[in-house]
C-alpha cells in the first residue's frame, strides 16, 4: 500500500545520490519533493510540514561522515524521521500482571474488530497463552455467532451472552467468569456503529468502566483514509486508548493514515491486518516499514555502521595522519583496527550495490583471502617494537627474522607487507592535499 509513496521517494533519492556534493539548494529542492510525496500519500498537511522541517534541520546541523556520501546521509535522516513518524520503536500489548490480562477492542462497524479478535487469539495461543474470546457485541445476534465460530476455528474458549442478557449484566458476569478461570488473556469484542455518535461513545465508556481493561485498542480500517484520523481523534478524546490496530493494509489505500494516525491518537500502532485470513496479522515495526518505504535499507545500515565505528578520536586521528607528511606502520595498524570495527569485510561488501552480481563462491574466496591477509599484517605489525613501527627502515635481516618468529609468519610475508606499506605511503602523500580540500567540500 505504500507503493506510490515508495516510488516517489526513491525517485527523489536517486537524484540526490547522483551529486558528489550537496548544496543547501539541492537539499531544499529534494525535501520539497519529499513533502509533495507525503501529501500525495494522504499524510496530514501539518504532519508533512513538520516532518520536512525536522529533516532539514538535521541535514544542516550534522557533518557528513567521511565514509558515506552526502546523499546517503540525507536518506538516513529521512529514514530516521520516518521511523519517528511511524511511532519509534515497536510496541506491544500489555499482557503481564494479574491474570487474565484484559484486552478490549473498539471501533466502527466493519473495521475488522471481530476478525482481529480471532487473529490475536490465534497468535497468543501459538505463543502458549490460554485465551478466552468474549462476545460483547450484543447489537446483532449474528455477531455473537461469528465470534463463537471463530473461537472454535482457532481452538480457544468462548464466553457469550444468555438470551435476553443486557450488556452491563453480561459484562459483569463474563468478567467474573474470566477471573475465576484465570485465562492468560481475555479478549473482549464490542459493538460498533456506522459512525461515531454520542450513543456509541456512551455505551463503550460504560463497558470500559465495567471491564477496566489494561488494553483499550481501537481497530481502524486504513482504507477509509483521512476519515480514520477523525475517528481516531474522537476515540482518543472520549475514551482513553492504549493502542491502535490498522486493518486492511493489504488494500490499495495510500497509507497516509498509518503515517499520521499516531500523531492524532497519541498512542502507538500495535499490529496491522494484512488480509482476511486468520494468519494475516503482522506486528508493526516502524523501522522495518520505513526501510521498506524508502527501499534503501542497505544504505541506512551502511551509514549506521559508519556512525558507530567512527568516533571522535578516530576522526581526529585521521586528520592528524593527513597533516603528517608520511604514513607510519602505526597508522597502518590503526586503520586496520578501524576497518575491523566497521564489521567484517564481507558484511560491508554485501551492502554495496552491484556486489550481488559477483558469483557467491568467487566473492567468498576473495573475502577469505583479504581477511586472512589483514590478520597476517596485523600480527606482523604487533610483533614490531614501537620504534620499528615508526621507522621501518630499521628492519634489517635479523630484526625481520625476529618479527617473523613472533608473528608466526616468514620473512617473505614481512617484505610483502613492507612493499604494500611503501606503496600506500606514496599514495597518501599524493592524496594528502587533495583529501584536505575534499573534506572541506563535503560539509554543507
Ligand atoms: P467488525 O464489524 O469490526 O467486527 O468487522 P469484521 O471483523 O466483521 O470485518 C469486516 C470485514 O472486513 C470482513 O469481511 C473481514 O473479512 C474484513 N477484514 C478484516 N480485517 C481485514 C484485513 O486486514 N484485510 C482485509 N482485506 N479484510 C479484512
Ligand atoms: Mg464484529
Amino acid at each position: 500500500m505504500f507503493d506510490k509513496l515508495s516510488a516517489s521517494l526513491q525517485k527523489v533519492f536517486k537524484n540526490l545520490r547522483g551529486y558528489g556534493k550537496l548544496t543547501e539548494r539541492n537539499v531544499q529542492d529534494a525535501l520539497r519533493e519529499v513533502r509533495m510525496a507525503l501529501l500525495e500519500a494522504d499524510v496530514n498537511f501539518q504532519v508533512a510540514r513538520e516532518f520536512v522541517a525536522r529533516v532539514q534541520a538535521k541535514c544542516l546541523g550534522t557533518e557528513v561522515l567521511d565514509s558515506v556520501t552526502p546523499g546517503q546521509q540525507v536518506i538516513k535522516h529521512v529514514h530516521d524521521e520516518l521511523v519517528e513518524l511511524l511511532g519509534g520503536g515497536a510496541r506491544e500489548f500489555d499482557l503481564g500482571g494479574k491474570r487474565p490480562a484484559k484486552v478490549l477492542l473498539l471501533g466502527l462497524n466493519g473495521a475488522g474488530k471481530t476478525t482481529t479478535a480471532a487473529k490475536l487469539a490465534r497468535l497468543w495461543k501459538k505463543q502458549g497463552r490460554r485465551v478466552v474470546l468474549v462476545a460483547c457485541d450484543l447489537k446483532r445476534p449474528a455477531a455473537v455467532e461469528q465470534l463463537k465460530i471463530l473461537a472454535g476455528q482457532v481452538g480457544v474458549d468462548f464466553i457469550g451472552p444468555q438470551p435476553g442478557e443486557g450488556l452491563h449484566a453480561f459484562g459483569r458476569r463474563a468478567l467474573r467468569e474470566a477471573e475465576s478461570v484465570a485465562w492468560d488473556v481475555a479478549l473482549f469484542d464490542s459493538a460498533g456503529r456506522l459512525q461515531v455518535d454520542a450513543e456509541l461513545v456512551q455505551e463503550l465508556k460504560e463497558l470500559k468502566e465495567i471491564l477496566d481493561p489494561r488494553n483499550a485498542v481501537l481497530v481502524l480500517d486504513a482504507a477509509i483514509g483521512q476519515e480514520a484520523l477523525a475517528v481516531a481523534e474522537t476515540f482518543h478524546r472520549e475514551i482513553e486508548l492504549t493502542g491502535l490496530i490498522l486493518t486492511k493494509l493489504d488494500g490499495d489505500a495510500r497509507g497516509g493514515a498509518a503515517l499520521s494516525v499516531q500523531h492524532v491518537a497519541k498512542c502507538p500502532i500495535l499490529m496491522t491486518g494484512v488480509g482476511e485470513r486468520l494468519e494475516d496479522l503482522e506486528p508493526f515495526h516502524p523501522d522495518r516499514l520505513a526501510s521498506r518505504i524508502l527501499g534503501m535499507g542497505d544504505i541506512v545500515s551502511l551509514v549506521e555502521k559508519a556512525q558507530e565505528a567512527v568516533d571522535e578520536d578516530m576522526l581526529a586521528q585521521a586528520e592528524a595522519t593527513l597533516r603528517k607528511k608520511a604514513l607510519t606502520l602505526e597508522d597502518f595498524l590503526a586503520q586496520m583496527q578501524q576497518m575491523k570495527k566497521l564489521g567484517s569485510m564481507s558484511s560491508l561488501l554485501e551492502m554495496l550495490p552491484g556486489v550481488g552480481q559477483i558469483p557467491p563462491d568467487v566473492r567468498e574466496q576473495a573475502m577469505v583471502e583479504s581477511e586472512k591477509e589483514m590478520k597476517r599484517a596485523e600480527s606482523i605489525i604487533r610483533s614490531m617494537t614501537p620504534k620499528e613501527r615508526r621507522h621501518p627502515e630499521l628492519l634489517d635481516a635479523s630484526r625481520k627474522r625476529r618479527i617473523a618468529r613472533g608473528s608466526g609468519t616468514d620473512v617473505t610475508a614481512i617484505n610483502t607487507l613492507l612493499n604494500n606499506f611503501r606503496r600506500s605511503q606514496q599514495m597518501m602523500q599524493k592524496m594528502g592535499k587533495m583529501q584536505k580540500k575534499m573534506m572541506k567540500l563535503k560539509r554543507f
